[in-house]
């Protein structure tokens, strides 16, 4: 066990150190071909040497050139926290086989709750990412809300909004339908007015609105919904407020994300995802919820009669099979515990603060290239541009252009048919010398096409 723990953190630690430098991109020729399971055992450091060729053969998502999507870059005392929990593979389903760690997750729940200013009666779970976390909220308000009738419940969102939203609305029985789409102001963000009469309309129908989605930093282009407006408007249609932070939740420990999501200690639901903006590894969402009775009754039809769990007394700490879709979970707890205690919680807060001030940065940068336009300054850590002279074919070329380079790596998306550049910065590992060499490649690459000008 030593020898194998010691070649895998050796491993692991050489390629953390080489991430500074590390390409972006996979070189051309990293393909390879992975040996299936054989009925033959192999050498430890023959099955390590072949998962480090597969793991080369990527997009360097964990290294601090990686602007695309929404990186997070994966601490290392996380996968720690891991590997021991993995290791000690507790039941932490059921409070009363493992109180000790669930304590340990509980704790969590308890601490960023009281971070957006919830009751301390609010509650939650751990999941696996935020299309879980949304799922089951939204399972949380259809049953508050509707009852075992789904019959013309109706949802307000945005074009905005996350996909894995109607998603969860499928995957929960609702027909499309079911899903209105609120329009946006020009700033991305949801008209509550016209959601205010939406709502109205839909009633006066027939219809029976009982949620209002309000998104806390858009995937596409970081925008935040005017929560204390949609909170309000949620109040007086009677509708529960689900408020899908999943990109931008974790900004709550900064000033100015506080002051950006006013409102949001008022949503009934709350999405997280602490592989963003907790930096944590792929695979940690979060729900958060006003009242986690809700929350149990939602998630279960017959209340504490399992009868082979007859046994297990209910107790002071949740259970958190009765709080969420999975029976048998992974214990998501150490992952955010470790490191939040090992680091403190204000390390959290001042490397959030950091992504604000680079992306503020790259957003002055980036409008200063000449043929240059970016959308409005980021409110949060995403930069959108592009060279309208170029066109949208002109722009997803100059994109291509930009990460064949290999040193920094952009995503894309749209806003009115326009495609855009996109640049989100988040990543733990990214700071002003990564934001600047990939200001440098932008330049050099809209240069080499002329300002888009003469395309
Ligand atoms: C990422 C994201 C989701 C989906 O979360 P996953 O963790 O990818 O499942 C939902 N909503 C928003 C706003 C997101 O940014």
């Amino acid at each position: 066990m030593r020898e194998m723990g010691e070649s895998a953190t050796a491993l692991l630690a050489d390629f953390l150190a080489g991430l500074d430098k590390a390409p972006t991109v996979p070189p051309d020729g990293a393909a390879v071909r992975v040996t299936r399971p054989q009925p033959a055992g192999a050498a430890f450091d023959e099955v390590l040497g072949e998962f480090r060729r597969a793991a080369a053969w990527a997009t360097e998502t964990a290294g601090p050139r990686h602007f695309g999507f929404i990186p997070g870059g994966g601490l290392f005392t996380s996968a720690l926290a891991e590997y021991l929990a993995r290791g000690f593979n507790r039941y932490t389903s059921v409070a009363a086989m493992a109180p000790g760690l669930v304590a340990v997750e509980n704790s969590v729940v308890e601490w960023l709750a009281a971070e957006f200013g919830l009751p301390a009666s609010a509650g939650g779970n751990i999941t696996t990412g935020g299309s879980m976390a949304n799922l089951s909220g939204l399972l949380a308000a259809r049953h508050d809300r509707l009852g075992d009738d789904l019959a013309g419940g109706t949802v307000y969102l945005t074009a905005q909004t996350n996909h894995c939203v109607p998603k969860a609305m499928r995957i929960m029985g609702f027909p499309a339908s079911a899903i209105r789409t609120v329009p946006s102001t020009p700033d991305l963000r949801m008209d509550v007015e016209a959601a205010r009469s939406m709502i109205r309309a839909d009633r006066a129908a027939g219809l029976r609105p009982f949620c209002v989605l309000a998104t806390a930093g858009t995937t596409s282009t970081g925008a935040v919904d005017p929560i204390a407006a949609v909170a309000d408007l949620a109040a007086r249609e009677d509708l529960w407020l689900h408020v899908d932070a999943a990109y931008g939740g974790f900004f709550q420990l900064t000033e100015r994300g506080r002051r950006g999501f006013e409102g949001v200690e008022r949503a009934d639901s709350l999405v997280l995802d602490p592989h963003k903006g907790m930096f944590l590894p792929y695979g940690t969402g979060m729900l958060l919820v006003r009242d986690p009775a809700v929350l149990a009754r939602s998630h279960a039809l017959f209340d504490d009669d399992v009868p082979y769990l007859q046994d297990l007394a209910a107790g002071e700490l949740p259970d958190y099979a009765e709080l969420g879709i999975e029976r048998t979970r992974e214990f998501r707890g150490l992952r955010m515990w470790l490191p939040l205690r090992l680091h403190g919680v204000s390390a959290f807060r001042e490397a959030l603060d950091e992504k604000l001030d680079l992306a503020a940065h790259a957003h002055r940068e980036l409008s200063a290239i000449p043929g240059v336009v970016c959308g409005p300054p980021p409110e949060l850590s995403t930069v959108v541009f592009s060279v309208p002279a170029a066109g949208n074919r002109g722009n997803q070329v100059l994109r291509e252009r930009i990460n064949a380079r290999a040193e920094a790596f952009f995503s894309s998306t749209a806003v009115g048919g326009r495609y855009l550049l996109r640049m989100c910065v988040l990543s733990v590992r990214t700071h002003a010398g990564h934001v600047d060499d990939a200001v440098r490649v932008v330049r050099e690459e809209v240069q080499r096409m002329g300002g888009g000008t003469n395309r």
